[in-house]
């Protein structure tokens, strides 16, 4: 018989609506792949720099999804103007939940972005460690030399993770943390060893691919920031996911719609999952050797994709549940008036302007 899962639906913790003909197309992937609702990011131009505009922001989201969201969370854009009172503010209202650091130009639209000392000079990070609210991490050093940014052994990430996050975390005992989009062994080893109040989110390409995919053919729809990086490290993701003590480790894709994917100096960085990522999740587990039918295998899936990240974020239960089959589906791509997005895996496979691919799971 066909593995079918059933399991509550998920709130992706990390996602990419952007705004204006992109939303109702993003949204509805996300609808359509069973999720309760969602964080969505704040890097939209202009950027959401203040508790009014994610309250506006969060409000034409669940307008979009007309009914179909229980609940969605927008962080706050950190940067240089952010002030403790901006926080405070914010929390008392309850629209402020969690903020966002972004490396100063670290991706794509993250230039407003303040260096990681700015936040603990100017009281913001105590502030939100006071409030409760929460601190959503993009975990890479900015503004480095080549060598440094990617290397083996030292990278953006780890270097990130080294400097920064231990004395963040000593400096702000009680403040909530999120290392988003966690992509190296050193980042999974913070995070386990940091105390529970500190957690990350993990994307579907993280756990699926490596550098190795990204650069066979340079497979442009395969870039996103952080990277994808080496086997020892999507083997420590793959672990830390599949764990039955998993605590910690949830599901964010970070899924972001490119019309445009190479420009004419480079590439944005940022992968498309909208409409699949419950079924890439189920491949990544397999592929780290997790027996889905078992009952262990199960609970550590359903863990990751719809409860750890839930709870921590306070979102309400989900009414109804979805059902997730061992069977494949066609991937083609989302087309948004004469403009198409590609999702993954599509794009990354070795034919030449294939129109359509498959994955092993597919939703009911
Ligand atoms: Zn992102």
């Amino acid at each position: 018989m066909t593995l079918t899962l059933e399991l509550p639906k998920w709130y992706d913790l990390h996602t990419h609506f952007r705004q204006d003909e992109l939303l109702p197309a993003t949204v509805k992937e996300h609808m359509a792949m069973a999720c309760a609702g969602a964080l969505a990011m704040p890097n939209l131009k202009p950027p959401l720099t203040q508790p009014e505009h994610i309250k506006a922001y969060r409000q034409e989201i669940l307008d979009t999804a007309e009914g179909a969201f229980q609940d969605v969370i927008v962080p706050l854009y950190l940067n240089a103007e952010t002030t403790a009172k901006t926080i405070e503010d914010g929390a008392r209202d309850g629209i402020l939940q969690a903020c966002k650091y972004y490396p100063p130009h670290g991706t794509t639209g993250s230039e407003f972005g303040a260096p990681f000392q700015t936040y603990i000079d100017n009281g913001v990070f105590e502030a939100m460690e006071a409030t409760g609210v929460v601190l959503c991490v993009h975990g890479e050093e900015h503004g480095l030399s080549g060598e440094r940014y990617f290397a083996r052994g030292e990278n953006a990430e780890e270097i990130f993770y080294r400097e920064h996050m231990p004395s963040l975390i000593e400096r702000f005992p009680a403040l909530r943390v999120v290392g988003e989009h966690l992509t190296t062994k050193v980042g999974v080893d913070f995070i386990l060893k940091a105390p529970e109040h500190v957690k990350a989110s993990v994307t579907p390409q993280h756990l699926l691919y490596t550098i190795g995919h990204l650069i066979q053919g340079l497979k442009y729809h395969l870039f996103c920031m952080p990277v994808v990086k080496f086997e020892e490290d999507r083997t420590a993701l793959q672990q830390a996911v599949t764990s039955p003590d998993n605590t910690k480790f949830f599901a964010g894709t970070d899924s972001a719609p490119h019309t445009h994917k190479t420009t004419p100096c480079g590439c944005a960085a940022g992968c498309f999952t909208g409409g699949i990522a419950p079924q890439l999740y189920a491949q990544g587990f397999e592929a780290a050797g997790v027996d889905l039918s078992s009952d262990t295998g199960k609970q550590a899936f359903q863990n990751f994709l719809c409860e750890i990240g839930r709870a921590f974020y306070a979102l309400p239960e989900p009414e109804s549940t979805f059902r997730l089959r061992r069977s494949p589906q066609t991937v083609e791509p989302l087309h948004i008036g004469e403009e198409k997005i590609i999702p993954l895996p599509l794009g990354i496979g070795r034919g030449d302007g294939e129109s359509s691919t498959t994955i092993p799971w597919s939703l009911l």
